[in-house]
Order: structure tokens, then sequence, then C-alpha cells
């Protein structure tokens, strides 16, 4: 998608807008913003805050020194090819006078208005942005263990070590092989991104590997964009990619990584591949933060952000490419 200084300005604005700051006429401060996860929703508000309120301290958590992109990460795995291209540093907020700590927020007392992060650090704010993306559910598929599993069926919902992993299986695997496909029931991040990669990697299969299959097990009936990618699955894929419904024994319950089986209620089903995507939720620290319910997720205002539920925290969670390409292009590519 072309990009120019309009668009990017035109998504800022609806950044601000969404966020609800007015962009123009905003009280100037040296309030002490914490900013938690340095994805596309935290570098976003924090670069956006920095630029409305210049005196304001701006502090960005984020473990992870080079951020790895997930759009764009299914078409390396389609293609084997690098993550070069979708991987940025932080220098460019550094430059902005944005204090990025690399380090984990490991926890947040909501009355002291404080967060305690790896290293020892207690930082105190006026108002939190929390925006520390997605976890996964331990327990939500017998015998899936967040620690191990992920090592052997990798989800690669959380870009980086876990694509890499998965693009060095489907890379070894032999032409003959079965890619199995676990899709969660909805909500999850990125709703048609599981129908996107199955498509990549049927592509991959059919022109690299023609003998080898891509099996999904969903754990839903319905699914995004369903009849656009039916009808492409039909005219492309029709030899190399199955979609089982949940009501056509779809849904996995059970995973064994010694002998790389994925269970259904009727089936054991032998992977050479498999890619498990576990059901979701907000990431821990909103938990710690105690801005979940009882769903896992996070109740907001929709207009402000602002947690429902504690005071001063706001959450953040950017979801569209239009707004999150735009938001990180202007964050890191055009500093
Ligand atoms: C395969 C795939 C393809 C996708 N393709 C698209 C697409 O084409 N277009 C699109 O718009 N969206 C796409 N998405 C969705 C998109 O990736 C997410 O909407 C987006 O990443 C959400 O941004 P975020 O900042 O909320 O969370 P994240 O990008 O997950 O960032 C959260 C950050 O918080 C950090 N963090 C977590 N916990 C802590 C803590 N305790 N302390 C400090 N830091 C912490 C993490 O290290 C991470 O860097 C895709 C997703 C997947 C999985």
């Amino acid at each position: 998608m072309p990009l120019n200084r309009r668009d990017m300005l035109a998504g800022l604005g609806a950044i601000g807008l969404a966020s609800g700051l007015p962009l123009y006429a905003f009280p100037q401060t040296n309030a002490r913003i914490v900013v938690i996860g340095g994805g596309f929703g935290g570098t976003s508000a924090a670069r956006t805050l920095k630029r409305l309120l210049p005196n304001a301290s701006i502090a960005l958590i984020e473990p992870k020194a080079t951020y790895v992109t997930c759009p764009f990460s299914n078409v390396e795995i389609g293609k084997l090819g690098s993550l070069t291209p979708i991987s940025f540093s932080y220098t460019a907020l550094e430059a902005e006078g944005i204090k990025v700590h690399q380090a984990e927020a490991t926890s947040v007392d909501p009355i002291r208005q404080t967060v305690q992060i790896t290293g020892g650090e207690t930082l105190a704010y006026d108002r939190l942005i929390l925006s520390p993306g997605i976890d996964f559910r331990a327990n939500a598929i017998d015998g899936y263990d967040l620690q191990d599993v992920p090592n052997r069926m990798p989800h690669a919902w959380k870009a980086g070590d876990q694509t890499r992993l998965l693009m060095r299986q489907l890379r070894e695997m032999e032409d003959g092989g079965l890619f199995v496909m676990s899709v969660p029931p909805a909500p999850y991040r990125c709703p048609p991104g599981p129908y996107e990669r199955a498509s990549l990697i049927a592509h991959y299969f059919k022109t690299q590997k023609p003998r080898s299959k891509v099996l999904i097990l969903d754990g839903k009936d319905q699914f995004s964009k369903m009849p656009l990618f039916q009808e492409a699955w039909k005219e492309h894929y029709p030899d190399h990619l199955e979609w089982r419904s949940a009501t056509d024994d779809g849904r996995v319950s059970k995973v064994d990584i010694q002998n790389l089986t994925l269970s259904t209620d009727f089936e054991d089903i032998q992977a050479d591949v498999a890619n498990v995507i576990p059901p979701q939720k907000a990431g821990t620290i909103a938990e710690r933060a105690s801005v979940t319910d009882s769903t896992g997720w996070c109740p907001i205002d929709a207009l402000s952000f602002a947690s429902t539920l504690q005071p001063n925290i706001h959450v953040v969670a950017i979801g569209s490419l239009h707004a999150s390409i735009r938001a990180m292009a202007w964050a890191h590519i055009f500093p």
C-alpha cells in the first residue's frame, strides 16, 4: 500500500481522535506517563503523546531491543524469507525524548500508581498506558503447557523466535509431509491471520513440496472473510489445503509433543509440522494491573481507552492494518 505524508498525518489525527485527545488544544503538562509495551499500540501512544505534550515525561517499557511485526510475518513464513524487513528498533523513539527502558513490567500498583520493572526500578505514573498485546490461556487445550509446547509446536502468534522456528520446521519438512494448524475460537488476535498463513503455506507446498498438505483444524464454524478464502482455496489449492470446522470434528482438545499429535473428539492426527495457535487473552501484565474482567480481556471506555476498572490507566490495542501500519511507519520509518 503506497503511503504518503498526508495519509500519515490523517492516520495520526485518527489516533488522537480515537484516544479522545484533542490534538491542537491540549493543556501542557509535565505529567509522568508510563507506557507498557513497545508494539504498535505502545509506540504510537508514546510518540503521539510526546508530540502533543513535549513537557511530559514519557517512559516506554519493553523487554525486547527489536520489535518484529506480526503483519507480514505470514508472508515471510510463506516464502521462507527473512524477518529483517519486519524488524524495528526503538532508536527513533529515544531520539524524540522518550525514555525507553529495556525491561519487563512485572507488576502495577493502581493505588500507589507505580510500575515495578525487571532490574528492580519502580516507576511512578500520573497516567499509565497498557499495551502488552495478547497472551495465551494455559490449560485451554489438554497437554498444552506454555513453556514446552511452543518449542515443539510453535504458535508464531507473537513474531520473532516463534516465527523463525516455524520457518525452520517447514524448511526441514520432507515433501509429502502434513502441516497441521490448530485455530482457536474467537476472540483472538488477527481473525483472518490463520487462514492467510494457511494459504501462503499451501502456496509454498504447491510450488516447492507438491506432495505436502495443509490441514486446518478449527475451533469454530465461521471465520473472517470465509467465502473469499474458500473460493481461493478451491481454485488454487484443492489438493494442498483442507479446512475442518468445529462441527466437523475440527476442534483440537489435546496435544502431545512427544508424538507430534493433535487430538480432536474422534481422531488423533499425527503432524510433520504442527502450528498450534492457542486460545488467547489480554497480556498477563493487564491481569496484574487488575484491568481485566472475567472474560480475560480489558473493558474500556471506547472513546478515551480508559479502563473502566482502574483510574488513570488506559488500555490500547491497535488491530487494523490501516491504523497500525501507518502508526508504525510514522513512529519508525519516517522519523
Ligand atoms: C500472524 C499475524 C498477522 C497479522 N497481520 C496483521 C495485518 O496484516 N494487519 C494488522 O493490522 N494486524 C495484523 N496482525 C495483528 C497485529 O499484530 C496486532 O493487532 C498488533 O500487533 C497489536 O499491537 P499491540 O501493540 O497491541 O501488541 P503487540 O504488537 O503484541 O505489542 C505488545 C508489546 O508489549 C510487550 N510487552 C508485553 N508484556 C509486557 C510487559 N509486562 N512489560 C513490558 N512490555 C511488555 C511485548 O514484548 C510486545 O512488544 C497480525 C497478527 C498476527 C499474529
